[in-house]
């Protein structure tokens, strides 16, 4: 059995999750390209749309773990840190930025001590703040790797925004790094602790459809103009490939938990438009087929260029479950059709699914209990991410071993 056998397929995720409910060709790390992977750019202002809370929040639940969360990005400061009050069992006792008056202004509002505000440049500081058991990344893709390694030498366990990294190898480091360390590793796959897509992977568990026989994912949306030295995600050596590793990744993993299997082989295309400065470095659109060891396939799509679309659909001999959108922070939908009946699921509000990502890492750290997005799936989808890239680049089918790395 290899490390990947069984481990994340859904029955194993549904047993240990139930009860919180390039590319080597195309991409490398930013530091081989000769980019600087140091400190953010100081200076950025709030991302449009923030609110801030009013009062910082009064108590600490006793037990609860401390996260800093590195990088007061768009993310961050909308979706991540309001929902710490809906967590029992994490709070933010650190932040980390680039940029004092986002550390004075996110400071005061979330009620983090002023000692306990660092920059990139002070961050290594964070080993004698044991306030700080955890340090959540939240940083552009290409940083990921490097902040990993610098938070589990500062003796930190780390939960890390998905993709992990812009390739295998960086993943790997990452893995040891935190293996050294002895601290825990988490990617944020948030669809593993959100209501339709559990519901979805016990829908599939138990046969709803009969014998899975075609997975279509799609994650698109028309991104407007910019440049990579203006965005990030337009840039290779912060990005990789593009909408694979931001968007499309959601598409690829309910592929493997709906299927419950790993592909045997992958067929892939990917394009880019002349002349775009958008596109300069990264792909617009990237189209991949697997095949599984069962029979079935899965095609999964992404795109920066072409009309928005969030959706998942798993069509077997009997029915077809459709959830659309699939993998949003909110608002996802899931319909299980067989024969005439139809049947439209409201298994509980998305929005849960952010608390309870917190509280999995803090009860891992607490209670030892297994991770369910470990560092080993975030290195499986990069792997399969390289694989998409290798078949695209040569125009031929890549096959795989069952721990994801291509047949040579
Ligand atoms: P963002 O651009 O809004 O924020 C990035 C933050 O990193 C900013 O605070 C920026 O100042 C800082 N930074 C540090 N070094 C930088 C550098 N060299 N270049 C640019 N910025 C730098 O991005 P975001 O949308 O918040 O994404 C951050 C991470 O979160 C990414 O890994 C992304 O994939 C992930 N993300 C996950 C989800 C999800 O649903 N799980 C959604 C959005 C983003």
């Amino acid at each position: 059995m290899t490390m990947f056998d069984g481990d994340f397929t859904r029955r194993r995720m549904i047993a240990v999750g139930g009860g919180v409910a390039a590319a080597g060709l195309l991409v490398q790390g930013a530091a081989a390209l000769g980019q600087s992977t140091g400190p953010a750019a100081t200076g950025k202002p709030m991302p449009d749309g923030v609110d801030l809370p009013a009062n910082p929040p009064a108590t600490v639940q006793p037990g609860s773990v401390g996260f800093a969360i590195i990088g007061l990005g768009d993310y961050a400061l909308k979706q991540i840190m309001p929902r710490f009050a809906q967590s029992g069992r994490a709070h933010i006792a650190a932040i980390v930025s680039g940029n004092p008056a986002k550390l004075k202004q996110v400071g005061d509002a979330y009620g983090v001590p002023e000692s306990a505000r660092y920059s990139y440049d002070s961050f290594a500081q964070i080993a004698t703040n044991p306030a700080v058991e955890a340090v959540y990344i939240i940083l552009p893709t290409g940083l990921h790797a490097e902040w990993a390694e610098r938070a589990f030498a500062a003796g930190k366990h780390v939960l890390c925004e998905k993709p992990m990294a812009l390739s295998g190898a960086e993943c790997e480091r990452m893995i040891a790094a935190s293996q050294r360390a002895n601290r825990k590793l988490m990617i944020a796959y948030r669809c593993h602790f959100e209501p339709y897509n559990m519901a979805a992977m016990a829908l599939m568990e138990d046969d709803a459809v009969g014998a899975l026989r075609l997975i279509r994912t799609e994650h698109s949306y028309r991104m407007g103009p910019t440049t990579p030295s203006e965005n990030w995600r337009v840039s290779r050596a912060l990005a990789g490939g593009g909408p694979l590793e931001d968007y499309g990744i959601y598409g690829l993993q309910a592929a493997l938990y709906l299927s419950g299997e790993m592909p045997e082989s992958i067929s892939a295309a990917t394009y880019r438009p002349a002349n775009d400065p958008r596109f300069a470095e990264i792909f617009a659109h990237v189209s991949a087929q697997l095949r599984f060891p069962s029979g079935a396939t899965a095609h999964v799509v992404t795109s920066y260029d072409s009309a928005g679309l969030n959706m998942v659909e798993a069509r077997g001999t009997e029915g077809v479950l459709k959830m659309q959108p699939a993998t949003n922070y909110g608002g996802n939908t899931l319909t299980l059709e067989a024969g005439r009946n139809r049947q439209e699921l409201t298994p509980g509000d998305s929005e849960v699914q952010f608390a309870r990502q917190l509280d999995h890492l803090a009860s891992a750290i607490r209670d030892n209990t297994p991770i369910i997005t470990p560092g080993e799936m975030g290195l499986r989808d990069l792997r399969l991410i390289e694989a998409i890239y290798a078949s695209a680049a040569s125009g031929q089918t890549v096959r795989l071993n069952p721990d994801a790395t291509m047949r040579r």
